[in-house]
């Protein structure tokens, strides 16, 4: 039982050295932007990604916005194209994600929940700019709220929405005032054949469609289940069949472990079976794995707690992805 209430400071120089310091070892760090306030994390860290998907207690693991510093930071990370070309220098810094093609995996493939594209933007705010330049990092961060409460406006929002330093949230918040926009940003993809507006938000579509022309609306195909905006839910699939709960592989198959009880040499999760450290691996691990000499993957299973939710979540879809 932990009381201790997380700092809220003021973003001076002091404290966005702290900031940067707390996101470069591995911690989590509540920051305002235009839009809404964030749960920022080291991008090119999974274990760091992990911890925020277990402070919002997200019972799934959802791609997240990657915040860049700008156009060539952007550049660094993703593939532009000439669609990209015109809305960064229309619309950047500001309230508008893009979808674009990862150059690599430096950033987590966690963040992307294991796509090979990611969603970054470059937020129009004095303090997460001050960050991204001070830290030098991409920022992986979605809204600072637990999983289900709407986002947070205010930094006084995150203190009641989140866990405490103690117990998984973050280190530290930065105040900046309540936020201009007060909305999310929109989430536009590039990285398919026409532009398509996946969650509208702070840069309105009229806007986006004087720029670029009209946006396509993602077809209902693309998603399992009817969601509200915003939750739009492509998600990797592997090539080979999952099977789950395994103890041992199958001839072709090869074992997935989990904690101390996989067998010596398993490609394994987490030897010591911890969550976080599982989560980081699951899509990089699972992505090596799939394809020959195997015919297939046996995982073993992974306890129902915490971000184990969001792993065997992610794990049963993949699983039934098979036959379509
Ligand atoms: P949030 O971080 O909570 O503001 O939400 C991020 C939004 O961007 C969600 O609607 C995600 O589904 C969407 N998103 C993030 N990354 C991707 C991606 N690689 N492909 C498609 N949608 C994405
Ligand atoms: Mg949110």
């Amino acid at each position: 039982m932990t009381e201790a209430r997380t700092p809220i400071l003021t973003p001076d120089t002091a404290a966005i050295a702290q900031a940067a310091e707390t996101l470069r070892t591995g911690g989590l760090v509540a920051f305002p932007t235009e839009t809404v306030y964030g749960l920022g994390c080291n991008a090119t860290d999974g274990e760091a990604v992990a911890r925020v998907f277990a402070a919002k207690d997200r019972p799934r693991f959802n791609p997240l916005i990657v915040h860049v510093q700008d156009t060539d930071a952007a550049r660094n990370i993703v593939i532009f194209n000439d669609t990209a070309d015109r809305l960064t220098e229309a619309f950047w810094p500001g309230a508008l994600t893009l979808v674009l093609p990862r150059r690599d995996d430096r950033v987590s493939l966690l963040v992307s929940a294991g796509l090979e594209t990611l969603a970054i933007r470059t937020p129009d705010h004095p303090v997460a700019q001050a960050l991204l330049v001070e830290s030098g990092l991409p920022i992986a961060a979605p809204s600072a709220n637990r999983a289900g409460r709407i986002s947070p406006t205010a930094a006084g929002h995150v203190v009641f929405s989140l866990p405490g330093s103690a117990d998984g949230g973050p280190t530290i918040i930065l105040d900046g005032g309540p936020c201009r926009v007060g909305v999310e940003s929109t989430v536009v993809d590039l990285s398919g054949d026409a532009p398509t507006l996946l969650r509208p938000g702070g840069v309105a579509q009229e806007d986006i469609e004087a720029c670029i022309g009209p946006l396509a609306q993602p077809s209902a195909s693309d998603d399992e289940t009817p969601k509200s905006p915003g939750m739009m839910d492509r998600h990797y699939a592997p090539e080979l069949p999952l099977r789950l709960v395994a103890t041992e592989p199958r001839p072709g198959e090869v074992l997935l472990g989990f904690g101390p009880d996989a067998p010596e040499g398993a490609i394994n999760l987490s030897p010591s079976g911890d969550l976080g450290e599982a989560a980081a691996n699951l899509f990089s691990m699972i992505r090596a794995l799939d394809g020959p000499p195997f015919t297939g993957i046996a995982v073993m299973a992974v306890p129902d707690v915490g971000l184990g939710r969001a792993i065997n979540d992610r794990l049963r879809r993949a699983a039934q992805m098979v036959d379509d």
